[in-house]
């Protein structure tokens, strides 16, 4: 049984009204913030496919284009059943938002088609998603909306979505989409750019208050491209990964789960890291998957899907620093809770903002026609980081606001000040 993701319109409504709360603190104009909510574009596509024994299937796809005014829209393609508009809207609403927050000339989008990847085989994939472009290809490009991976969605699935734009354009055009595999135009670094993000974003949250990540006991909820990242990162870093959990249950170990043990039998094939036989397993099945947080830990890195901390895991979590890896992983009750318990709480946004920064490096090497090593690369995107946090922590600190609440006046100021440069039209 999958833990059913939050109601759409509750995330959707969440990142509104933090748009809205950060529109009032900047006093902006009437309409003004009104505007910025809106997305520009949201397009509903209907997808049919047909399957490997001939018989003919329909999926739903979307693909939404927030906002545009400082760059080209950007955000990944989602194949999950619980994928909505609404939750397309608020998630591309977010990358809007992160894109300012870090200061790319980016905006912000986002896609995905409602199905379940693990029911269909490779070519019934590659059907998908071949018809998701071909329905949509006439509102992609470099210059407009450029997807990347997400949940759901990897490098092949790219490597795919390259290739039918190019065939529709004449000419190979990697600049369409991030994520890519290495032979089409991918960047390295990109694999682990979000876990290094994250873990980034962990170092510096313990820099800014007088402590290191060095023997932290972390818990992390996800173990795919953010969770596996993080957990690998951190542990270089000296922290001690004491549970891990995905959709297969919990695992656990006071001493520190053996990361690189973990990766290598998950990366053989086992399906959960309930059963690569690493750590102690401490609960069975999707919906125990949030006992994790209920582990003596003093960072906790949710890193799987939205609404995954609801008010009941706030309540068991012991951790003083929750680090959010996953798009939109607490519900705005169990943010309430944590937070009159003093937890900081670094926000997606900010977050996970090392995957979208790597996306743009990896355009920029598209147009440049050049690879960068990946020493190069990593450096950049730690550097991003660093900088968008001392902005964020300075601007949290001098105005008294939360981290969440700093990274949304950031993000939307960002957004009002290129809006009011630009003007209206007409
Ligand atoms: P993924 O598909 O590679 O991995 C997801 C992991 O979460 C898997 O280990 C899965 O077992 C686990 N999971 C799913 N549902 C769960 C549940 N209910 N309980 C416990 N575990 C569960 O996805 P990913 O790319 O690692 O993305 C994870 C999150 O990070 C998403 O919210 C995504 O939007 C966000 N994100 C990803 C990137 C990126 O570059 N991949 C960038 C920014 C944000």
């Amino acid at each position: 049984m999958t833990r059913p993701e939050p109601p759409a319109d509750q995330s959707l409504a969440s990142i509104e009204s933090r748009m809205r709360d950060a529109g009032e603190w900047l006093q902006l104009e009437d309409g003004v913030i009104e505007n910025l909510i809106a997305p520009r574009r949201v397009l509903e596509v209907s997808i049919p496919v047909r399957l490997d024994d001939g018989t003919r299937v329909r999926f739903t796809g979307w693909r939404v284009l927030h906002n545009i005014t400082r760059g080209p829209g950007k955000g990944g393609i989602r194949y999950h059943p619980s994928v909505s508009r609404d939750e397309t809207v608020s998630l591309a609403a977010a990358m809007s938002l992160k894109t300012a927050l870090m200061n790319l000339p980016l905006g912000g989008a986002k896609g995905g088609v409602a199905l379940d990847p693990k029911l269909l085989s490779m070519r019934e994939l590659e059907r998908v998603t071949r018809r998701y472009v071909s329905e949509i290809f006439g509102f992609l490009g470099p210059d407009k909306d450029v997807p990347a991976p997400d949940v759901g969605t990897n490098a092949q699935v790219m490597a795919w979505v390259m290739d039918q734009y190019s065939i529709g354009i004449g000419h190979a055009v990697p600049g369409v989409v991030t994520g890519k595999p290495l032979a089409l135009g991918g960047s390295l670094g990109r694999d682990s750019a979000t876990g290094r993000g994250v873990v980034e974003a962990a170092l510096l949250v313990c820099q800014a208050n007088g402590t290191s990540l060095e023997g932290k006991r972390i818990v992390i909820q996800g173990f795919g491209n953010v969770g596996m990242w993080a957990a690998r990162l951190a542990a270089g870093w000296g922290a001690r990964i004491v549970g891990i959990s995905d959709v297969g249950g919990v695992i656990a170990s006071e001493k520190g789960i053996d990361i690189d043990a973990l990766v290598h039998a998950t990366q053989r094939g086992v399906g959960s890291v309930v059963d690569a036989g690493i750590g102690e397993v401490i609960a069975r099945g999707i919906e125990r998957s949030t006992d994790v947080f209920g582990l003596p830990s003093d960072i906790a890195m949710p890193c799987a899907l939205g609404g995954a901390v609801d008010v009941r895991e706030a309540g068991l979590m012991t951790a003083k620093y929750v680090i959010e890896g996953a798009n939109g992983p607490l519900t705005p009750g169990a943010d309430a809770v944590l937070n009159e318990r003093g937890v900081i709480i670094v926000p997606d946004i900010f977050a996970n903002a090392g995957g979208v920064t790597c996306s743009y490096l990896e355009q920029c090497q598209n147009f440049a026609h050049l690879q960068w090593d990946e020493d190069e690369v990593n450096a950049s995107v730690v550097a991003t980081m660093r900088a968008a946090f001392k902005r964020l922590h300075e601007f949290s600190t001098e105005n008294h606001l939360t981290y969440r609440a700093a990274a949304s006046v950031l993000g939307v100021k960002a957004l009002a000040d290129a809006h009011h440069l630009r003007g209206l039209h007409p």
